[in-house]
């Protein structure tokens, strides 16, 4: 088995051809900083304005409101922490949503230690927040709510136009981790009553380690990165001028193939789901059937780990990832499926693939036909499953 198939779009993805092709130059003979004068530094400069204006657009943001940063972790983190800086006068409430990726939920546990006030909102058994709780939780102390565009986990996309419509409408400042949307479905932050907006590069095909940060016009808060006066003096550091050039192209091609590749992996990905579900027996599909990323699939097996799926899928060539946190350590199970309402016990058994628009009919039914073999096999072996089927019998 020669052949991989990559399945983990939502951990990473490819580097574009277009992107690497305008990166080179910028890795080799222009080297220059390109907040110098002279006119060697001029064509860096000139590409990283580009960059953001390419950014700026595909949102329907202004120029001067994107930021670039050392990724999505950077650009959320510099959202909380910077909007709880310097509103901590104003109060020190904060309304996030319990399946946050951890850059949102760590900083805020970080933001607790340090006196803030966090509302976790429950989700549905979708993973759905609804406005309604948002805004019922927000306080006159309340000052920043943040709820992810849609989750890295099972691919539910949140109603943040009617999020954002609430939020504007208490004049509280609206974040949104969009990580996994931008670039992947539409964004526009005006329309969305959006005041901050994190993204990261590496999610759309752009390279790893550059990201930005969407600040609307107007809106307060106190730097992350303090030093030299780039980025308007709020995101202090030399220009990661490859990684800007990368991004900006990436989002380029992002931008033109959107809707042709949502189609794509959509047909795809509910071919997929549908004979999964129809095809392995105690399957259940996680997330949203509707309202989900177009390359998601989130799939419980009853009676299997995950991790022992992982594994024997990997030995054929398929890259995939798992609802638990074992890989880091932890036997947790996602937090995400806990808060959707799962039991531990099926938590455990969860998988997650994520297409690119790469993915082939063909590299998923060699998939399915793997899972369903793999999936047949650890069950033969799990004692529960056999109590299960037994007890089933009586
Ligand atoms: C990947 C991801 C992040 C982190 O982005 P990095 O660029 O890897 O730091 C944050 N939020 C979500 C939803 C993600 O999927």
């Amino acid at each position: 088995m020669d052949k991989l198939i990559y399945l983990d779009n939502a951990a990473t993805t490819s580097l574009g051809q277009e992107a690497l092709e305008e990166m080179m130059p910028y890795l080799k003979e222009n080297y220059s900083n390109p907040s110098s004068v002279y006119g060697f530094a001029q064509k860096g400069k000139k590409a990283v304005e580009d960059a953001r204006g390419v950014i700026a657009a595909a949102l329907g943001a202004k120029d001067r409101e994107i930021y670039f940063t050392g990724g999505g972790s950077e650009s959320d983190n510099w959202a909380l922490k910077g909007v709880a800086a310097a509103l901590q006068d104003k109060g020190k409430h904060i309304i996030t949503s319990k399946i946050e990726h951890h850059a949102v939920l760590h900083t805020c546990g970080y933001l607790e230690r340090q006196g803030y006030e966090v509302t976790y909102l429950d989700v549905d058994e979708n993973g759905l927040v609804s406005p309604e709780a948002v805004e019922a939780s927000i306080r006159p102390d309340t000052i920043l709510i943040s709820i992810m565009f849609a989750n890295n986990e099972i691919g539910t996309i949140e109603p943040i136009e009617k999020i954002g419509e609430v939020a504007s409408r208490h004049k509280v400042l609206f974040h949104t981790d969009a990580v996994q949307a931008f670039g992947h479905i539409p964004i526009d932050v005006e329309k969305m009553h959006i005041d901050l907006l994190s993204a990261s590069g590496h999610k759309f095909h752009g390279p790893k380690g550059i990201g930005f940060l969407y600040i609307k016009d107007g809106v307060k808060l106190d730097s992350l990165i303090h030093g030299g006066a780039q980025e308007r003096s709020r995101r202090a550091g030399t220009h990661n001028v490859p990684g800007i050039v990368g991004i900006g192209a990436a989002v380029q091609s992002a931008i033109q193939k959107m809707q042709a590749n949502a189609e794509k992996e959509t047909a795809i990905r509910d071919y997929a789901i549908d004979r999964i579900l129809k095809e392995v027996p105690y399957a259940r599909l996680n997330g949203d059937r509707t309202e989900r990323l177009p390359n998601n699939i989130n799939i419980c097996f009853r009676f299997i780990e995950g991790e022992s799926m992982l594994i024997m899928l990997d030995q054929k060539g398929i890259c995939a990832s798992s609802g638990s946190a074992c890989t880091s350590g932890s036997l947790d199970p996602s937090h995400v499926l806990l808060a959707i309402g799962l039991p531990h016990e099926i938590a455990h058994g969860s998988l997650r693939m994520t297409l690119s628009e790469e993915t082939t009919k063909e590299d998923m039914d060699y998939v399915i036909d793997s899972i369903k073999q793999i999936v047949e096999r650890l069950r033969s072996m799990s004692p529960l499953y056999e109590d299960f089927v037994r007890s089933n019998q009586q």
